[in-house]
């Protein structure tokens, strides 16, 4: 186990002091009289990372008899993750499966996709939903919350109960100290939000972004080598984190400046200023990656793109009849497709499945006959449409 440093003052006021509480609380927590599994919620990011860390130092300062309760370590990949963050992510669960025998901790890694139907190519490409934007952000839901959701619920539907760990702090940013306010009632464990029988405990809310940082440069992780690849990542990012969302009440900070390790097809940021960042400090395979990141969020305001009509067949209008248009015609989504192929091709990184395209392909088959009466909206007028 590593030793902390505590330097100066009253436990509770040095770092190691505070460190040394939370392990405590942990402990407590770990120890109740129940078999109710824990979920950690980890992103990969500093904060889960630390909150993992602390959570495998405090199971191997039990006696190995003690460590009767599942610990699952969960992390949820879009399938759209920036290949950097991807690779990090894959390489960690990796160690920490591979350490969990030999270290005896009761640890399930575990990693949740969206399904084939409801991946970010099948909607863009497949049923032709604009690029997201702040208005329409179609993907959290889908490519986050129902899989992490699906998983959480069948732990629950197994025990009965599940508590899930996440790596939230108060000083994260203001929308997620408004977020901790809201759902903090004094107690060590709270109700989820929206999943029934699912309590939030959030051990390192207090400890600020130094403290993290600084916690994690004194240490090792349990599972093996060492922070340098996340500090090297946070430094070549120069930026926050895509925390895992669990929760609608949650996600507004996906896809916002704050967290820049999201989806590297993300168009509801202007600017991915990560992948900005990563070309500058040497990653010249992200460029096309950013170039079509920039052409998908440039087509979803070109209305020659985009159908008249919405995949209910309804117009939709705002103000003194301005249409907003639906989603991009069989043309545009064509293209989208073979640009997307080229670029894969170029950069020689799997960005979409073979599943994928056949799941897109039987959509494109049913759109042809059902919407076959609708224009683009480039040239529309208000007329009926094909349902
Ligand atoms: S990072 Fe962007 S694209 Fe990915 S789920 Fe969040 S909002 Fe959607």
């Amino acid at each position: 186990m590593n030793e902390i440093i505590a330097v100066g003052g009253s436990p509770e006021q040095n770092l190691g002091g505070r460190l040394r509480v939370i392990l405590s609380d942990l402990k407590d927590e770990y120890l109740q009289p129940h078999d109710i599994p824990w979920i950690v919620g980890f992103s990969g990011g500093k904060d889960s990372t630390l909150l993992a860390q602390l959570v495998c130092e405090m199971l191997l300062a039990l006696p190995p008899r003690q460590r009767q309760r599942r610990v699952h370590i969960v992390a949820n990949d879009t399938l759209v993750e920036s290949p950097v963050i991807a690779g990090h992510l894959e390489v960690v669960l990796k160690r920490m499966g591979e350490a969990a025998s030999p270290l005896r901790l009761p640890l399930t890694i575990a990693k949740t996709t969206p399904p084939t139907e409801q991946t970010f190519w099948v909607n863009l490409i497949g049923r032709g939903y604009p690029s997201p934007s702040r208005i329409f952000r179609w993907c959290t839901d889908r490519m986050k919350i129902a899989p992490t959701t699906q998983y959480i619920r069948s732990q629950v539907d197994a025990s009965g109960e599940a508590i899930l760990l996440l790596g939230v702090r108060r000083s994260e940013s203001t929308q997620r100290a408004r977020s901790v306010e809201r759902y903090e009632n004094g107690q060590r464990l709270n109700p989820h939000n929206s999943l029934q029988n699912c309590f939030v405990y959030k051990p390192i809310v207090e400890l600020t972004t130094d403290e993290v940082w600084q916690t994690l440069l004194q240490s090792t992780p349990p599972w093996g080598g060492t922070h340098r690849e996340l500090v090297t990542m946070y430094r070549n990012a120069g930026g926050g984190e895509c925390p895992l969302v669990t929760d609608k009440s949650e996600a507004p900070s996906c896809g916002t400046t704050s967290s820049r390790f999201g989806c590297w097809t993300c168009t509801v940021v202007e600017k991915d200023k990560s992948a900005e960042s990563f070309i500058e400090a040497g990653y010249g395979d992200l460029e096309p990656l950013l170039e079509f990141r920039d052409w998908l969020k440039a087509i979803r305001e070109d209305g020659s793109m985009r159908m008249a009509a919405r995949r209910n067949g309804t117009l939709n209008f705002v103000g003194e009849g301005r249409l907003i248009p639906g989603p991009f015609t069989l043309e545009a989504r064509r293209e989208i497709l073979e640009r997307l192929l080229a670029v894969q091709n170029d950069v020689d990184i799997p960005l979409i499945s073979a599943d994928e395209i056949e799941v897109i392909r039987k959509i494109w088959a049913e759109d042809a006959i059902t919407m076959i009466a609708v224009k683009p909206a480039g040239q529309v007028v208000s007329t009926a449409v094909a349902t």
